[in-house]
């Protein structure tokens, strides 16, 4: 009889122990002799314990495990979002003490050009742009924040793979152009899956301890559900992921295609899991709203096909800026603001956010940038400069 895949349940114990007693019950010998490359989710160059990344303590708590297992060599990287600069990120995140505590190289994924990679029977995808360090690395060892996301219902270990694309090879995957009439789901969640044809973590570890509930995966709030989910198999433990955050896994489109695609069960019950009493650990997170427009009053946002930069500008503004948009609101009392590539209909006067909105430049007012700066858009509406210097990113 085949063994299921077992998946590793903890909680309640911080980020470090969560981690290590997590992986206390997964076979680790096959990590012996091996180039083991340990990707994070951080994306933004934010303070640890607010939700945007993994916590360090998490991936210290990897390492940790990970150090009684004779590898060949450990390192950390990542590719941030398009114009977070990695080394910054790894420093604001707690990252680089952590790497140095434990001897890890940390590597700028984005500093060395990278390899094409073919995806043969790809959906909207025949090949997609890799990042280098990848090629020299024997296991992938994914260890996301576990996040709702108003794109993709979800992101965990598989989508976390999406940070190992160059640079802006990421923002591709949110403006493909929708022409497969054949395929129902958004475009965006079928490149994830066929990025997931050719690049699947060998070992996931969420780290849940501070995830990101709401509107995630840049403006939701941070949440402290206390949680760690460990496998070998990266759906088991995605699945299992969304289970705690009280999510169906198969409402989450990529999940399901992956599914259907990879012959890779959506089932809880194909899977071992460990403890058998793991639904105390179940801490359901906020779904992300419909829109953006929601959470702020009198303000209407446009977005489609906008990248997670994008979002993470108009998340920034907003949060520190919509209060001082009173004055600059059009007829029917709302501020109106603009980002990403697919945008119809935005009445006249609207602010338009980034270089994928140029062709609308004429109707209102026009930010340049990809991504573009929260204080240019302020600086852009009001004429003048923020009263104070505030770091853009937290
Ligand atoms: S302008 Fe914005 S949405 Fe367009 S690619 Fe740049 S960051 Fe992404």
């Amino acid at each position: 009889m085949i063994e299921k895949p077992v998946v590793s349940i903890s909680g309640k114990r911080g980020p470090f122990n969560n981690v290590v007693d997590a992986l206390s019950r997964i076979d680790l010998n096959f990590l012996g002799g091996k180039r083991i490359l340990i990707k994070p989710n951080i994306g933004r160059a934010a303070s640890p314990g607010r939700g945007y990344n993994t916590h360090p303590q998490a991936i210290a708590g990897v390492l940790e495990v990970i150090k009684q297992v004779n590898t060949l060599k450990v390192a950390i990287g990542e590719s941030p979002l398009v114009g977070i600069d990695t080394m910054e990120a790894f420093k604001k995140g707690g990252v680089t003490d952590v790497a140095e505590k434990y001897n890890v190289e940390l590597i700028d994924f984005d500093a060395t050009p990278p390899f094409v990679k073919e995806i043969h029977n790809g959906r909207v995808l025949s090949s997609t742009k890799v990042c280098s360090p990848l090629s020299e690395y024997d296991i992938i060892i994914s260890v996301p924040v576990a996040k709702t996301h108003m794109h993709t219902g979800v992101t965990l270990g598989i989508k976390n793979m999406k940070g190992c694309l160059y640079r802006h090879e990421k923002v591709k995957y949110h403006q493909l152009e929708y022409k497969y009439k054949e395929y129902p789901e958004k475009t965006l969640d079928s490149a994830i899956s066929d990025l997931a044809t050719i690049l699947l973590p060998d070992l996931t570890i969420v780290d849940g301890y501070i995830g990101m509930e709401g509107l995630g995966p840049s403006g939701g709030e941070a949440v402290n559900s206390d949680f760690a989910v460990a496998s070998k198999n990266a759906m088991a433990s995605d699945v299992y992921a969304c289970l705690l955050m009280g999510v169906q896994p198969e409402s989450v489109p990529h999940l399901k295609l992956i599914s259907e695609r990879m012959n890779m069960s959506l089932d809880p019950g194909a899977y071992k899991v460990e403890p058998g009493d793991y639904q105390k650990f179940i801490h359901p997170y906020k779904k992300p709203p419909e829109n953006i427009s929601v959470k702020f009053k009198n303000i209407h946002v446009y977005e489609k096909e906008a990248c997670s930069s994008c979002l993470s500008t108009l998340m920034l503004f907003l949060k520190r800026f919509s209060g001082d948009m009173t004055d600059y609101v059009l007829r029917d009392g709302k501020f109106h603001i603009a980002i990403g590539k697919g945008i119809e209909n935005a009445a006249e006067g609207t602010v338009f956010v980034g270089n994928c909105t140029r062709a609308h430049k004429d109707k209102g007012i026009y930010v340049p940038g990809c991504p573009p700066v929260p204080t240019r858009i302020y600086e852009a509406v009001t004429g003048r400069e923020p009263d104070e210097n505030e770091p853009e990113v937290e």
